[in-house]
């Protein structure tokens, strides 16, 4: 049975559990999770495991999406905006 990777759509209603995501074992007839089981907020379907980088730039999206910028630091009191 395949192991199927979940983790939350919205950070903003999930659930400690569906944020960091989870794993559920799945036969190949059960239909995808559309919901954390434990909290109800809507969850995607994670297609394959989140390597290192991946997870990384995810959180950026997330960072981006929640309307945070992300300063980096290019000369001596100069930042620069990187979105
Ligand atoms: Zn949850």
């Amino acid at each position: 049975m395949p192991l199927r990777e979940y983790q939350a759509r919205d950070s903003a209603e999930s659930c400690e559990r569906c944020l960091k995501g989870f794993e559920r074992l799945e036969s190949g007839s059960d239909e995808p999770l559309e919901r954390c089981p434990h909290c109800g907020a809507p969850v995607a379907r994670q297609l394959s495991a989140p390597a290192v980088g991946a997870s990384r730039s995810g959180f950026d999206q997330r960072a981006k999406n929640a309307g945070f910028h992300q300063l980096k630091r290019v000369g001596k009191g100069e930042y620069e905006k990187r979105y």
